[in-house]
């Protein structure tokens, strides 16, 4: 097993080496080198994260991995081949889609995710569950950004592979992406390990908040310290930084985050209709819970008092409800 696995490796170093060759080398590969140049990636930033591209064709990778001896059915369960359904041989997992090589914490190669040029389904196709990758455990670009979290103990979280490596070229080093698919507690505790603080900075759209909302306790459980970038006008943060520029990314996004608990006043505040009475009213209840989750007095009545003022509302009368939702909570 031990020497499926180091063949398995050995074959993910050179498949990502064939595809970033394929990508800067070959006419096939010009067409999605010109698609990540249209979404701002130049050459160094390319092959600093070792993209590439997967031709069409059925059997480039296949031909590849026979030609140095691979054994076919052990690509196919490291997760780079796929069987034939009539079971006469294998063809290629990736076949005319962008590369991204997906790293472990040490540096290796041990899976891929592939997206689509242009529009279509399924946008990412990624590596299956193999004897190298597991998804609920792997962090994208932890191994990059390990010396930057390290040096700061702050980790950025990014919903995708396109913000990370955007994000990266704006200056931010010490980002992540989970593989698309959930945080999960694995995550949290591998980044507790590694960080004081996290950054979520998830999509700017109802789906990126709605998820931040389901990270952010997770997060808090496994002991970090969490703060949230918010991104107007429902972009996600590659989307922003090429229509407003790094410098304005940094600046409006990552350089000033709000609290959880300023973000989950805001989450709230969407549904209610505020120009309501009642709307009014039922926000309030809701911040008042929010609030009373705080642990320190000082910290409720900064948010009391903000309210207070907002709604030109009696901030004695929010300490009261949240001081009795706060006891109710120990
Ligand atoms: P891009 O900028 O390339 O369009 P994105 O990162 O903005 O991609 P989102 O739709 O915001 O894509 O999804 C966030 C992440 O979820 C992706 O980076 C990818 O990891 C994952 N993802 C999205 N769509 C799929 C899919 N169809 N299958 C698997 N994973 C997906
Ligand atoms: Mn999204
Ligand atoms: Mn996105
Ligand atoms: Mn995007």
């Amino acid at each position: 097993a031990d020497t499926d696995r180091s063949a398995v490796l050995e074959a993910h170093e050179l498949t990502a080496k064939l595809y970033n060759y394929l990508l800067n080398n070959t006419q096939h590969g010009r067409v999605a080198k010109d698609y990540l140049r249209d979404r701002g990636l130049g050459d160094k930033l390319i092959n600093h994260f070792m993209i590439g591209y997967a031709p069409e064709q059925w059997d480039t990778l296949s031909r590849f991995l026979s030609a140095r001896n691979f054994d076919p059915s052990l690509m196919e369960k490291g997760g780079l081949l796929s069987a034939k359904s009539d079971g006469s041989g294998y063809v290629d997992r990736f076949r005319g889609r962008i590369i991204f090589p997906i790293w472990d914490r040490d540096g290796k190669v041990t899976a891929f995710a592939g997206r689509i040029i242009g529009e279509g389904q399924p946008k990412y196709l990624n590596s299956p569950e193999t004897m190298l990758f597991t998804k609920s455990r792997t962090l994208y670009n932890l191994h990059h950004a390990r010396p930057a979290i390290r040096k700061s103990k702050q980790v950025v979280l990014f919903e995708g592979y396109m913000d990370v490596i955007k994000s990266w070229s704006a200056g931010v080093k010490n980002g992540i992406a989970t593989m698309g698919t959930a945080l999960t507690d694995d995550h949290c505790t591998i980044l507790a390990r590694q960080a004081e603080e996290i950054v979520v900075c998830y999509d700017g759209d109802e789906a990126g908040q709605a998820a931040a909302m389901k990270s952010i306790p997770m997060l808090e459980g496994a002991g970090l310290r969490v703060m949230v970038s918010m991104l107007p006008r429902g972009k996600d943060p590659d989307e922003y930084i090429t229509e407003y520029g790094p410098e304005a990314f940094l600046r409006e996004a990552i350089d000033q985050p709000v609290t959880t608990t300023k973000f989950r006043l805001i989450y709230s505040r969407k549904n209610h209709i505020l120009l309501k009475e009642e709307g009014r009213k039922n926000y309030l209840l809701e911040a008042a819970g929010i609030v009373a989750e705080l642990d320190s007095a000082i910290e409720r009545e900064v948010y009391l008092q903000e309210l207070s003022r907002e709604f030109d509302f009696p901030l004695e009368v929010l300490k009261q409800d949240c001081l009795i939702k706060h006891q109710e909570l120990q």
